[in-house]
């Protein structure tokens, strides 16, 4: 073989692309590929391929190799030297000493007290969907430590909506193109989800009416159609009061509620109490405001209402999700944006369209 051949070969052999995804806990869950030549990532990029990530990554993912190659970077262990405070000084350790030290500690406890005694608490941050869910479950089940929800930030909608729809069930990103109107409550996914944007703005040229629910004039809320600015933590009442609307005006699909939902009559009755007027005492919204949402929501299919954490970072806050999730019962759909990186099934992209159906949630009800 000629030399020249051999050395392109080698180079060749040298490259790879390696792919990966975003380790942001992010619905995105964006798709990259590294092109790592001789043991050095060379180029970071998106995977033009897949569906969501339509080959672009945001603004804070797009620079990874500055940052993985930053000199400044922390790239070995180091030991506190002398007591914790102001005066915190530190020296490095190498990583076969620092896993020895830690792995001998939890070693003593767990001869000691047992593997509960140790209590993993810890949640996301930047990690992906293998590290924050599979990995590390392994080695605390592998020791016996303690069990814990983990969340600690979306725990009371992720029970909301599985308990109003017996799972954590979302539509596809792409669905919102079907949409004739869209409800964003309590999500900025111009921030926090921005490949759901360019659906979004493309359901708006097809004639889609955007209604964003947030108590701040977020970017979303800026290109929207109407922008609702509820009094933070409101957002319960303002949910009822809609559904008061819906039925006083004869708004729902009974047919549909009967064969798809359970307790529906007692919602109704519940819901009686919150006429508009008192729900814009409670939420600032003027009462014909609410009406106007209201009658769009009940004459307007397919609709969709999408919402994220934000509405539940409150007291009552599982309610007032499961508020949220109720509207979709009049047969429109909802997508829950709900720590939507621990659970595929809740995302509104990058995963398979999954439906509870009504034996699954009569199932789930009356177990
Ligand atoms: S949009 Fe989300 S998933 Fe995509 S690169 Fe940015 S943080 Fe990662």
């Amino acid at each position: 073989m000629a030399v020249e051949q051999r050395e392109a070969r080698e180079t060749v052999a040298a490259t790879r692309m390696v792919k990966g995804a975003c380790p942001h806990d992010c619905p995105d869950t964006c798709a990259t590929v590294t092109e790592v030549r001789d043991g050095q990532a060379v180029r970071f990029a998106a995977a033009p391929e897949h569906p969501v990530t339509q080959g672009w990554l945001c603004a804070k993912v797009r620079p990874y190799l500055e940052r993985v190659y930053q000199p400044d970077r922390l790239s070995t262990p180091l030991r506190r030297i002398g007591p914790k405070g102001n005066a915190d000084r530190w020296e490095p350790m190498t990583w076969d000493d620092a896993i020895g030290e830690i792995a001998g500690k939890w070693q003593t406890i767990i001869a000691r007290y047992g593997g509960a005694a140790i209590l993993p608490y810890s949640y996301s941050g930047t990690l992906g969907l293998l590290q924050l869910g599979i990995t590390n479950a392994r080695l605390w089940n592998r020791m016996g430590a303690s069990g814990l929800e983990r969340s600690i930030c979306g725990a009371a909608a992720e029970t909301a909506v599985r308990a109003t729809y017996g799972a954590r069930w979302a539509p596809d990103y792409a669905d919102v193109l079907e949409s004739r109107l869209v409800i964003i409550w309590g999500h900025n996914p111009a921030s926090t989800g921005p490949h759901f944007l360019p659906l979004l703005r493309e359901a708006q040229r097809r004639g889609a009416h955007i209604v964003v629910i947030d108590p701040r004039r977020t970017l979303t809320a800026r290109s929207a159609d109407e922008h609702l600015q509820p009094r933070p933590a409101t957002d319960g009442a303002l949910a009822l009061g809609l559904m008061h609307v819906l039925f006083a005006e004869g708004l729902h699909d009974e047919p549909w509620l009967e064969a798809h939902s359970i307790g529906w009559r007692d919602l109704r009755d519940r819901v009686a109490a919150y006429p508009p007027e008192r729900v814009a005492e409670i939420t600032g919204i003027q009462a014909e405001t609410l009406v106007a949402l209201a009658r769009r929501l009940g004459t307007t299919t397919p609709a969709m209402v999408k919402f994220a954490d934000g509405v539940q970072r409150h007291g009552n806050g599982g309610q007032t999700a499961r508020a949220l999730a109720c509207q979709p019962w009049w047969g429109r759909w909802a997508c829950a944006v709900v720590a939507s990186h621990t659970a595929p099934a809740t995302m509104c992209g990058g995963t398979p369209r999954r439906w509870a159906t009504p034996a699954s949630v009569r199932r789930r009800h009356e177990s």
